[in-house]
């Protein structure tokens, strides 16, 4: 059978992700260290797997309401309150997702006529783009400079701004490159966004992931006349370590989680109850856990910057997250041809910078959720590589 013809034309537009074409290659390798995956390496702290271990001793394997466990939105909307400063009311305004990813594809097909631009800042998540576009969106990248740290600026923001834009998209810190965003900055941003009628998406997954700890994390979504336009989306796979566990949330105000509902109630039904579970502990007790983790990230994140410029491959520090993204366009090298040659040769795999987007050209990410004992050697080896070229 042909199934060029039986597959939806939308879907079958959206590339392969960069990610997954280059994990194919490193796949079946011996000995490689890899600086690639978006993953922490800790395993979920011990309490947190009990609460949801005791939760199946306890029988709970049922599903939940649509819109997750009570006891756990309640405990989210404290927790949003706390950290970004926003108010939302548990039991209307917060929807249990299972990740942020689903959380991120429900929104744009919530927000989304076909043909309305969404805005995003590039280099960016590889999930955002098709995600636009399997909600019949028009994406519209605005590249962010290095010069820059990497960060929106409300400038290049104004300029890609038509009658057509519907949603800009913000991921704070930033992966892959680790970018934090202004209160200045944000506050332009904002402005533009009011004065344009924008809805944005705000991805705030890494935020607990900060190392400049002077610097303060503002969420777009407490700014003056945002949070009425604002989905202020969060999770646990990152700071907490339970990517496994499959859980997000999203906030908002009742209409734009009604609508989100919508969909998620037919294709998902709910979250998990035992991440659910779970993730309660994890809010009420988990941040000793969040502090050693990032304290352990914050080391590892001086360690790969020090020894990139070192080595002459100039990095910014970023702010946040868990990706350094070094400039690698002094060796001539593409992006790919330096990520295929450094596995080839010295066996570290790290993703080229493309697999975020065009703009990612002439960078590198590598993710440094992994032992330092590992990331030690596998500098000693790009400066080897490095060295030769
Ligand atoms: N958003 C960003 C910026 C990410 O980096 C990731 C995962 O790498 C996700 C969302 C997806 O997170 P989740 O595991 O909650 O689906």
């Amino acid at each position: 059978m042909d199934y060029t013809k039986k597959i939806a034309r939308q879907v079958a537009s959206v590339p392969r992700s960069g990610i997954r074409d280059f994990f194919e290659l490193v796949q079946g390798r011996e000995g490689v260290i890899s600086l690639g995956v978006g993953e922490p390496d800790f395993v979920t702290p011990w309490h947190i797997r009990e609460a949801a271990i005791y939760s199946l001793e306890q029988g709970h394997t049922s599903y939940t309401s649509n819109l997750g466990l009570p006891a756990l939105r309640k405990s989210i909307a404290r927790y949003v309150d706390d950290l970004f400063h926003v108010k939302y009311e548990a039991l209307s305004e917060v929807l249990v997702t299972v990740g942020v990813s689903e959380a991120i594809d429900i929104a744009l097909r919530a927000l989304l006529d076909p043909g309305d631009e969404v805005i995003y800042h590039e280099p960016c998540y590889v999930s955002y783009s098709p995600s636009i576009v399997m909600a019949y969106g028009k994406a519209v990248a605005v590249e962010t400079r290095k010069s820059d740290g990497f960060s929106l600026k409300p400038e290049a923001l104004a300029a890609a701004i038509t009658p057509k834009s519907r949603v800009l998209m913000l991921n704070f810190p930033t992966n892959p490159t680790g970018a934090t965003a202004s209160r200045e900055d944000l506050e332009g941003i904002a402005k533009l966004c009011i004065e344009h009628d924008l809805m944005v998406l705000s991805d705030e997954i890494y935020c607990e992931l900060r190392y400049d700890l002077n610097e303060e994390h503002v969420s777009i979504a407490s700014l003056p006349g945002m949070r009425e336009r604002t989905i202020l989306l969060h999770g646990f796979s990152k700071a907490f370590a339970m990517t496994g566990f499959r859980l997000g949330y999203a906030c908002a105000p009742e209409p734009v989680i009604e609508a989100m509902m919508k969909i998620h109630q037919y294709s998902m039904l709910c979250a998990p109850i035992m991440s659910q579970m779970a993730a309660i502990e994890a809010l009420e007790n988990g941040a000793p856990a969040v502090e050693k983790m990032r304290d352990s990230y914050h080391q590892r994140r001086d360690l790969l910057v020090k020894r990139l410029n070192e080595m002459g491959l100039e990095c910014h520090s970023p702010g946040g997250a868990f990706y350094v993204f070094p400039d690698i366009r002094k060796t001539g090298l593409s992006s790919k041809e330096f990520a295929m040659k450094l596995l080839e040769e010295e066996g570290v795999a790290a993703v080229p910078g493309t697999a975020f987007g065009n703009s990612g050209e002439g960078f590198l990410r590598c993710c440094y959720a992994t032992s330092m004992e590992e990331l030690r050697l596998a500098m000693d080896k790009m400066e080897a590589f490095v060295g030769r070229l």
